[in-house]
């Protein structure tokens, strides 16, 4: 995520509370895209770091777990910049510059300049990031697919060109036999089943089978992987895109809430504030008088209602605002009650990071180094594949 400002309840519910679930049933790891952020901010560093340290304790008060995640910044983890140079050689122009999202943006953000050599390389940095980690699912929204369908037209571009080491058949021989008689057997069933059947499944139970073997090495797993397929050596893996359906969060004005729009409550928003927003927010604007009945259907506040009431006030809301039953202000309420509600944990959390900035700044150090060694992993077979391994 980019440090371009203080969070708010929109990127809570788009995202933030997306990655509290998926902590729970995936190895996570989770990073400040500073460098993204210069790609398109790159006159505006000043802003950059508060920024980065207010977001992350956003993300701890939201409920992200640094007991289960990993959480790092992506500049301290220098070798996303080496993955980027180093596939950088090997990415046609052309896969750049059909991006949809290029043009996009520079038709969005005509105040910017973004004819640079950086914007322009922006989903290759986003390729690395993802590359680096062998990272198998990254959770997008849709208008992201293409960025994932390029990381993998990537991948497969680096194992084709250096994935064919010398002597890979004997080497793959090799670590078959280390996987013992009956495994091995199994093994080579399973890729017989898949290279003259087209078997799927076999495919499937090879890779399991090969995901449980703890003692191979990493070269030897990844030279089996790339065996059963047939091919060289897969050296980086194609990831998939996990579709995050895109958040409806409607903001003050009935938008959608977004910081360009101004009609944001910010996550740790203080309490007095969030009461006065949604108090003054507007309603119908036929309902001019509290005598006048109203229509929810033209009402900001009744979306609010769908993402925070319970059915039996949704249907309060309903009879009572066409009926000129209920007051706005009355029927403002239980949107306030939820949304303090919400927040509270959230604030009593972040509270704690506030008081003592050095569990932040500990809990982004240990990330960094879990992270950095990760990719190193990734670096070592990358930089011996491109022949820069000097041995
Ligand atoms: S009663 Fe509620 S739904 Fe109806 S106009 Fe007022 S705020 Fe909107």
């Amino acid at each position: 995520m980019r440090p371009t400002g203080s969070l708010h309840l929109g990127h809570y519910h788009g995202v933030l509370k997306n990655w509290v679930e998926m902590q729970h049933q995936f190895e996570c790891l989770f990073f400040v895209a500073d460098w993204h952020a210069l790609t398109t901010h790159y006159d505006t560093p000043q802003i950059i770091e508060q920024n980065v340290w207010d977001m992350v304790i956003d993300w701890l008060g939201a409920g992200v777990d640094p007991a289960q995640a990993t959480l790092f910044i992506q500049s301290r983890v220098p070798e996303h910049a080496e993955l980027h140079l180093l596939l950088s050689m090997i990415t046609p122009l052309g896969w750049l510059e059909r991006m949809p999202t290029y043009k996009d943006q520079q038709e969005k953000l005509t105040s910017k300049d973004l004819s640079t050599y950086g914007f322009l390389g922006y989903p290759l940095l986003m390729s690395s990031d993802v590359l680096i980690y062998r990272a198998t699912q990254v959770p997008v929204g849709e208008d992201q697919v293409p960025h994932i369908e390029f990381t993998r037209e990537l991948a497969r571009r680096f194992n084709h060109i250096y994935g064919r080491e010398a002597g890979f058949e004997e080497k793959a021989e090799a670590a078959i036999k280390k996987l013992g008689g009956k495994k091995a057997k199994l093994y080579r069933e399973l890729r017989t089943r898949f290279q003259e059947q087209g078997d799927s499944e076999a495919l499937e139970s090879a890779k399991s089978l090969l995901d449980e073997q703890q003692s191979l090495s990493l070269g030897d797993r990844e030279r089996l992987f790339g065996f059963l397929e047939g091919g060289g050596k897969m050296i980086l893996s194609e990831p998939q895109a996990m579709l995050t359906v895109a958040s409806k969060m409607p903001g003050l004005d009935g938008q959608k809430m977004s910081k360009s729009y101004g009609n944001t409550i910010s996550l740790r928003e203080d309490e007095a504030d969030v009461s006065k927003k949604i108090r003054t927010m507007p309603t119908d604007p036929a309902r001019i008088r509290r005598t006048d009945a109203g229509n929810p259907d033209r009402c900001p506040v009744w979306q609010l209602h769908q993402v925070y009431s319970i059915d039996s006030i949704k249907q309060w809301v309903q009879q009572g605002c066409r009926s000129a039953g209920i007051g706005c202000i009355e029927c403002k309420q239980p949107v306030i009650d939820a949304v303090l509600e919400e927040q509270k944990p959230m604030r009593e959390r972040a509270q704690l990071y506030l008081d003592d900035p050095s569990l932040v700044r500990n809990i982004i150090a240990d990330g960094c180094e879990k992270a950095r060694k990760l990719a190193s992993e990734t670096m070592r077979d990358v930089r011996e594949a491109m022949g820069l391994g000097y041995s």
